[in-house]
């Protein structure tokens, strides 16, 4: 029999995916190829259960996490999610604090697991005790909590550096020429960057960045794509992996998460379409040059687009926000009798 004893064992190992259609004129060219790290694949649905497990036990190890303790973070993403399932996973308390902006199916995921969610107003001065920053500071100084802080916490990095580099570096049997990914916390590209660099240097390491963003040289002006892109230098993205990063505008951005969805049938989050903007461009720079033949691109997709049904792929958000609108992913329900 064929199984596993923990949901935990289904993390990572994700398969990889020639982009085909979406590619334009390459397709059927010789090269340079793209392929997709499929991360909505791992369990709870994003590349952040692979930090999730990483965090946590190394907490356990440390001693910082015991049994029976609280994980505090303040997360209402694709982190909390991985840190709620693992916590489910090894029988630990979860409370994630989230501004409330965020909207109720995000809240309602993580309580699905059994994790606690508190809600703090927007509208007060970070001093505020009630504010965002305050709450979660407050709620992590309680005995047995434990705030993972993804933003400085080196096993964000070190589980990419430990399980996504060398799964590509195997997969692509060392072939991999360049690796494309979004920049959030940085810690995708730092530990999947620096695996590979030390596999092979002359490996190109390619951030995606929304404009606005710092990674791209911007202030932190706002931008829509979630989960990337940051108004501060985190800890957990080291500036001498990077070979160069790629600015990619909000529109393009979704523009190329709805042609994944129907050129590639892949339904993935915006910052997948910010990534594969960028690795598409890249591409065509390498195409018909001597180093493009070889190339072998790719590209890391880290989440689902079933989060983002009522964003990126419904036609009256975009066009609220002046977006191009296509009009092929919202066709009207037929209502019938
Ligand atoms: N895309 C999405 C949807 C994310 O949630 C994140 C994590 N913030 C990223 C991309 C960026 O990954 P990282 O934090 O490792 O830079």
């Amino acid at each position: 029999m064929q199984y596993v004893n923990s949901l935990l064992d289904l993390i990572g190992n994700t398969p990889l995916l020639r982009l085909s259609k979406s590619t334009g004129s390459l397709e059927g060219a010789k090269g340079p190829i793209v392929l997709a790290k499929v991360e909505y694949l791992n369990p709870g649905g994003s590349v952040k259960d692979r930090i999730a497990t990483r965090m946590i036990e190394a907490a356990e190890a440390s001693g910082e996490l015991q049994p029976g303790g609280t994980i505090v973070e303040p997360t209402s993403g694709n982190t909390g999610v991985g840190l709620a399932m693992v916590a489910q996973a090894k029988g630990y308390k979860c409370v994630f604090v989230c501004p409330d902006k965020v909207s109720e199916d995000k809240r309602n995921v993580l309580k699905a697991y059994g994790a606690e969610v508190v809600v703090c107003p927007t509208a007060v001065e970070p001093e505020h005790p009630d504010s965002y920053y305050n709450v979660s500071d407050r709620l992590a100084s309680q005995p047995g909590a434990w705030k993972p802080d993804q933003y400085s916490n080196p096993h964000n990095p070190r589980s990419h550096y430990e399980t996504t580099g060398p799964e590509l570096w195997a997969q692509t049997e060392g072939r991999i020429t360049h690796f494309v990914a979004g920049v959030g916390t940085g810690g995708t590209i730092s530990g999947t960057g620096r695996y590979l660099k030390e596999q092979n240097p002359s490996v190109q390491v390619v951030g995606a960045d929304p404009a606005g963003s710092v990674y791209s040289g911007g202030t932190g002006r706002p931008y829509l794509v979630e989960g990337v892109g940051e108004d501060f230098w985190p800890d957990a993205y080291d500036r001498d992996v990077a070979d160069r990063i790629i600015e990619v505008s909000d529109a393009d951005s979704f523009a190329m998460t709805r042609r994944l969805a129907r050129e590639e049938a892949l339904l993935v989050g915006g910052s997948s379409g910010m990534a594969v903007h960028a690795a598409i461009q890249l591409a065509h720079e390498l195409e018909g040059t001597p180093e493009g033949e070889d190339a072998v691109i790719v590209v890391l997709l880290p989440d689902s687009g079933r989060g983002y049904l009522t964003k990126v792929f419904n036609d009256e958000w975009l066009g609220q926000y002046g977006f191009p609108v296509d009009g092929a992913a919202d066709v009207p329900v037929q209502t019938v009798g």
